[in-house]
């Protein structure tokens, strides 16, 4: 079975200008913007351009210079929010996908979380 793009979610109406952002960078293939709701000092969110739902959605079917791009455009967010190794403090990425990993928007994004110690990675299992 495919992947299945829905694209009237939240980030498809940023990527067609539909509702505003705080953008940090946009390159050919991404876009880097503030979170709304910011669970730490730095929160950004990277996404493609492109319509992927999730990391794997992206690795399998994105195209070599999609890829390259993207990750490219994790590093220099971090770089320019300063919590990039050794110069800042370093960072956590997420990227939270389908049901299991509690997924809110259906567009592939990775988190970008730093200026402050993050914790544990997730809460130990019973
Ligand atoms: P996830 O649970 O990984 O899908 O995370 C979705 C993230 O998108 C959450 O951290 C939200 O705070 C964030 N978010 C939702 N709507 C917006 C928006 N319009 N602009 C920026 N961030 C948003």
């Amino acid at each position: 079975m495919g992947y299945s793009y829905d694209d009237q979610n939240i980030f498809a109406k940023i990527l067609r200008g539909e509702i505003p952002n705080t953008t940090v960078l946009e390159t050919e293939h991404s876009l880097a913007f503030r979170d709304l709701y910011p669970k730490a000092p730095t929160h950004v969110l990277v996404i493609p351009k492109g319509p992927y739902v999730s990391y794997d959605h992206f690795a399998a079917e994105a195209s070599e210079a999609e890829i390259v791009d993207y990750t490219r455009a994790i590093g220099e967010v971090c770089r320019c929010e300063g919590v990039d190794l050794p110069a800042g403090d370093g960072f956590r990425l997420i990227s939270n996908a389908g049901e299991h990993g509690v997924q809110e928007v259906p567009h592939l994004h990775v988190h970008i979380l730093g200026g402050r110690p993050m914790g544990r990675m997730v809460p130990k299992a019973d």
